[in-house]
């Protein structure tokens, strides 16, 4: 198969390991003094937007950012909780630059271009150098040497962390950087501004149509080049693990513009959440990957077990994990060890009230740990409840603020009592499509972090988001931007009064009036939860044919009700959260039909992307490489009209082979 001729992904010629080396010593430099006037607008501020700006800005940019929070720190990126990824080999266990590579394009279920994921091996090490020299308080062993823990997919411990905070250390550590910049004048800041629209001129990116969210005025920016760096549409789903506020509006104006989605129907759902409980809920809390290092999964051996777990005796409990994957365990990737609960809880082996929940058993470990606490602490034939607390306290050190965030939400102590989890929505891996270069299919637009379609194929591996975030915005985009800004230093700023500002500016201002106007009777949320559940239902954590089929339907009709139905409270000119939801709900309601269209075009099953008609005998997914080996890139053509792209995805370094864990 050969990729569309619309792809051009970019990659430089060479040997892997050489490729990003050569490219930083041959691509094209902007000097100084052009830097200075060439201007660039970044729609995002959570790691990769603060990361990209503050650099971007160091070098001499004059940069502006936008996000829609009163503050960069408030990104979604504050949430992360388990850890960063990254090649340095401390605990001397056999990593290296080329494992990382090697796990994260197998993790991905072999969907994921070598070469970006190669050089976001490379550069992991320097992300963590830069953020020690920023003052993020990693963990540190009692020598004071950065500690490490597993993540899932791997066998080595590569994972730095911050207790359950790593995000929000991480994040504070951007945001210096950044407020350092906007001190200095070299950033300004725009925050409570959402992006509504990208302005192209000549087929260029060069500015965007931005909400004032206090006063509700639109504003035009103007821009040599944008970078989107707006994170993950996971609340499409309506409940997930992510922000409330995270949407898809910015990436989805772009596609609209002509950007091209990549691999939209490849979601995360990780395994590790706090169940459902009814109806009310808005937003599901992820209990982070990193509770697999000292968690042990099981369920009952037998169907409809009532009892309470601590009644259920060891021989009647399944480790499953460990029983069907004994070499990785309990830190199976998120997909496979997602797919496996569910499979339990519908074959009905699962727990608590709905009976829709697996548990997550720390007893094991708290006593591992408590016996080693005695043998330090010189205490002799200590006794059972002994050991259980100095065990706890171990766990508390390791964990804290998650068992604390557990028992503020269920009301059960984990220390006492098996955590009850389920899978959820957590992340998405599709996105805009992007080059080497991380550009879209649009000059001059580019797109980092969870916005674009990343490294992490049909599944990401945990802790990886947050590296890759960091990786495009201090180490990737600083230097790919200059081949594109080079051929730029002779454009001058467009005034914003040239008719495509005027042209995206009166198209956003129609598209508002429309929905205040509507006056219906449904509130945007009642839309928003009822695409969630079909997107759950449909296109969550499996997908078939028939299923897809009437799901892009459905979503049609909900969409045609939406626009004659909903219910937009007060005015446009002043401060309106529901108008801000009306406005991402209307986007998720167009991408919610193009993720079911791209998961039932790829007749495969990969990743987090199950499709129940192809699966081997034993339930592991089923990939079709001869067919299906592509990112596919879609092209927006019209309303329920997209085109599909295929960049055919050549492995040269790996060799490509049915997934194994076992
Ligand atoms: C609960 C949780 C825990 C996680 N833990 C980990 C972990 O331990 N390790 C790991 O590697 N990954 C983790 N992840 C994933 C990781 O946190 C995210 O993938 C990553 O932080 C995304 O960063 P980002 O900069 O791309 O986007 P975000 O942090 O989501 O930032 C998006 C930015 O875009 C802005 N924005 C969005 N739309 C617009 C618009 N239209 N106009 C203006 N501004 C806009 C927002 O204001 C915000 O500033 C976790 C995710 C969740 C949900």
């Amino acid at each position: 198969m050969a990729s569309s001729t619309k792809l051009n992904a970019k990659v430089p010629e060479g040997i892997l390991e050489n490729k990003w080396t050569k490219y930083r010593s041959t691509v094209h430099l902007v000097n100084p003094s052009n830097k200075r006037s060439l201007e660039i607008l970044v729609v995002g501020s959570g790691l990769a937007g603060s990361s990209a700006a503050a650099s971007l800005a160091e070098m001499g940019y004059k940069v502006k950012v936008f996000c829609f929070q009163d503050s960069p720190r408030r990104a979604h990126s504050i949430a992360a909780q388990g850890g960063i990824n990254a090649a340095k080999n401390y605990q001397n266990d056999g990593d290296s630059v080329y494992r990382l590579f090697y796990d994260t394009i197998k993790g991905g279920d072999y969907r994921a271009r070598e070469a970006n994921v190669h050089r976001l091996a490379e550069v992991s090490s320097n992300i963590i150098d830069q953020c020690v020299a920023q003052g993020v308080p990693f963990a540190r062993e009692y020598g004071g040497t950065l500690s490490n823990r597993s993540f899932g997919g791997t066998q080595v411990q590569r994972t730095f962390y911050a207790a359950g905070q790593t995000g929000q250390q991480l994040l504070l550590g951007a945001y210096s950087a950044l407020q350092r910049q906007i001190g200095m004048g070299a950033v300004e800041m725009l925050t409570r501004h959402e992006m509504m629209d990208v302005v192209t001129i000549d087929g260029k990116a060069h500015g965007i149509i931005a909400r004032d969210l206090i006063s509700g005025k639109l504003e035009r920016h103007f821009g040599h080049a944008v970078l989107l760096c707006t994170g993950g549409y996971g609340n499409v789903f309506y409940l997930s693990t992510n922000a409330m506020g995270c949407n898809v509006t910015a990436a989805w104006k772009a596609h609209k513009r002509g950007a091209f989605f990549g691999n939209p129907c490849y979601t995360q759902i990780h395994p590790t959440c706090i169940p459902v409980s009814g109806d009310h809920q808005s937003k599901l809390t992820l209990m982070s990957e990193s509770l697999r290092n000292d968690g042990r999964i099981w369920a009952p051996k037998k169907k409809d077990d009532n009892r309470k777990a601590i009644d259920i005796p060891e021989e009647e409990r399944d480790y499953y994990l460990e029983r069907k994957y004994p070499a990785f365990g309990n830190l199976v990737p998120r997909d496979v060890a997602s797919r496996a609960a569910k499979e339990l809880c519908d074959a009905g082996y699962g727990v608590g009230a709905s009976k829709m929940a697996v548990y997550l058993d720390f007893a094991a470990n708290t006593e591992r740990y408590g016996k080693i606490q005695a043998n330090k602490k010189n205490i002799h034939n200590p006794t059972k409840e002994q050991i259980v607390q100095l065990g706890k306290e171990v766990i508390k050190e390791k964990y804290g603020n998650l068992f604390d965030m557990y028992k503020q939400i269920t009301g059960e102590d984990p220390y006492e009592l098996p955590m009850r989890i389920y899978p959820a929505v957590h992340y998405t891996m599709g996105g805009l499509w992007v080059d080497y270069n991380l550009m879209t299919t649009v000059p001059g637009m580019f797109a980092l972090g969870e916005a674009n379609f990343s490294d992490h194929g049909a599944n990401r591996l945990g802790a990886s988001a947050l590296m890759q975030g960091l990786a495009d915005g201090y180490f990737v985009v600083p230097y790919t931007i200059g081949d594109y800004l080079s051929e730029e230093i002779r454009t001058k700023a467009i005034p914003t009064d040239h008719a495509a500002f005027v042209e995206a500016e009166t198209k956003i201002q129609n598209m508002i009036d429309k929905l205040i106007a509507i006056k219906g009777t449904k509130s945007v949320d009642n839309f928003h939860k009822r695409l969630g559940k079909i997107m759950w239902d449909e296109c969550g954590m499996n997908r078939s044919s028939k299923g897809l089929n009437e799901a892009i339907e459905k979503i049609k009709a909900l969409r045609a009700e939406f626009w004659k139905d909903v219910r937009v409270p007060g005015s446009t000119n002043e401060f309106n959260s529901e108008l801000e939801k009306a406005v991402r709900v209307s986007d998720f309601l167009e991408l919610g039909e193009l993720m079911c269209i791209d998961a039932l075009q790829r007749n495969e099953s990969c990743g987090g992307h199950f499709r129940e008609e192809y699966q081997t005998p034993d339930g592991e997914a089923m990939r079709d490489d001869e067919n299906f080996a592509y990112v596919s890139a879609w092209e927006y053509k019209s309303e329920s009209d997209f085109e599909l792209h295929k960049e055919e995805l050549v492995f040269e370094n790996i060799k490509i082979a049915q997934r194994n864990y076992a």
